[in-house]
């Protein structure tokens, strides 16, 4: 339950970055036509400019809030110190958004009174069309469209209303009316549709890495998150800071195939899925719990604290011993299994020298040893002087037979 809403929290999250990045992506379109506004709302008003005082102060303050927001979006798309929150990045944009929406609104109060009635319906003209085209860029925000919409459709619809020029653009302000309606209703389906399809992409995206049957994180999940959790480790182990490990068990139900012969393959199910449910429960938030296939699992416990993972491997085979796996007829069966472990990196003394699949591959080892000393049982290999030593270990070679590796100081056996 705690869970579910945390992962629903977390799609929100995700989703709203998502629609933040696009906003901050599409921005190089939006300053082009910016840009382009600046250049005509300059010609158009160019009688303007003559005759007022107050409109080039307004145009230079527009073309250096453009300025400034130019050198802030590339700032802030690096995502970094306050810029880092996707909230900071969205308000950041509604400021720039407003501000320049307020800068088009001086301009065009200011220059009003000086526009005759085709200056007027060309202004007009112009701002509804390029606050149409700005819902291509900043359509992703309904917040920042309507905050650079309203600021200069507002005023325009008002001034063209009451101005003096009423009789002769009576229809432009009823125009505008209808032009600022439909314009919202489009920003606000750009944005559902954008956001559901984020979501959907998203959603099926974590699909893809969970497994059906037990809800925990499948063998593709396991294989894309090792492999940047290996880079993270090699990069500790390169450094002075701490050196993290990585612990890597495979677990395995014995007898299981018992459980399906004599109770049905959907007890088998119901059995899978509990063992999922106390492998979860047992391990600790920050650890990795993924079906590898079949009735085996495959945990990675990052640095176990308090000594080695032969403790953890002990603790998750005493609850599977203990727990009383509740079938779909009612009754309840008791089961045990076995647990094969290996660390990440191998030899301490050359971390390169084994991949982590290598390392699965020694846990796999641990586990048939387990099996074959008479099953609800720990086995752990770990590297042997004679690896230290040689900065080495031949993986085929301790699969082949554990016993003579153990013998040769390749590796060392635990439980
Ligand atoms: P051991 O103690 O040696 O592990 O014996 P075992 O019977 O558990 O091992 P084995 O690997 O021979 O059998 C695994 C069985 O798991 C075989 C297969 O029918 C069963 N199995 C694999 N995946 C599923 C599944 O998704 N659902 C069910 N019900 N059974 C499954
Ligand atoms: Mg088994
Ligand atoms: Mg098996």
């Amino acid at each position: 339950m705690d869970e579910g809403r945390e992962s629903a929290e977390h799609l929100r999250e995700a989703v709203e970055e998502s629609l933040v990045d696009e906003l901050y992506a599409r921005s190089r379109a939006s300053f082009l036509g910016l840009g382009l506004v600046l250049v005509i709302l300059r010609l158009l008003l160019d009688d303007v400019f003559k005759r007022s005082r107050e409109i080039p102060y307004a145009f230079g303050f527009l073309v250096a809030v453009f300025l400034v927001r130019i050198v802030g979006v590339s700032y802030a798309r690096r995502k970094s110190g306050w810029f880092a929150s996707t909230r900071h990045r969205h308000v950041a944009f509604a400021i720039g958004s407003s501000i320049t929406a307020l800068g088009f609104c001086a301009i065009n109060v200011v220059a009003f009174p000086h526009l005759d009635a085709v200056q007027i319906a060309t202004l007009a003209v112009c701002h509804t069309g390029i606050t149409a085209i700005a819902l291509l860029s900043i359509g992703t925000s309904p917040i920042v469209y309507h905050l650079y919409m309203l600021p200069i459709l507002g005023p325009m619809l008002v001034l063209t209303a009451i101005g003096p020029h009423g009789a002769g653009l009576r229809l432009l302000p009823v125009m505008i009316v209808l032009f600022m309606t439909v314009l919202s209703m489009m920003a606000l389906n750009e944005y559902r549709t954008r956001r559901d399809n984020i979501l959907l992409r998203l959603r099926i995206a974590d699909m893809a890495l969970v497994d059906a049957l037990t809800q925990l994180r499948n063998r593709r999940y396991l294989q894309e998150f090792m492999g940047t959790e290996v880079e993270q480790v090699l990069r500790d182990w390169a450094g002075k800071g701490p050196r993290k490990k990585l612990w890597l068990m495979m677990v395995d139900l014995d007898h299981f195939k018992n459980v399906n012969d004599r109770f049905g393959h959907d007890a088998g199910d119901a059995v899978l899925r509990q063992l999922g449910a106390i492998l979860r429960d047992t391990v600790r938030r920050q650890d990795v719990v993924a079906r590898w296939g079949g009735e085996e699992f495959v945990i990675v416990a990052r640095d176990v604290e308090g000594g080695p993972a032969g403790a953890l491997a002990e603790r998750i085979r005493e609850r599977v011993a203990a727990h009383r796996f509740a079938l779909p007829g009612g009754d309840t069966i008791p089961l045990t299994c076995s647990i094969g472990y290996s660390v990440y990196p191998f030899v301490a003394t050359s971390p390169r020298a084994l991949a982590w699949t290598d390392v699965l591959a020694l846990a796999d080892a641990g586990l048939y040893r387990a099996k074959q000393q008479g099953r609800n049982r720990v086995a752990g290999i770990l590297s042997g002087e004679t690896a230290d030593k040689s900065g080495s270990a031949n993986v085929d070679e301790v699969k082949n037979d554990v016993e003579r590796a153990s013998q040769s100081g390749i590796v060392r056996l635990v439980g």
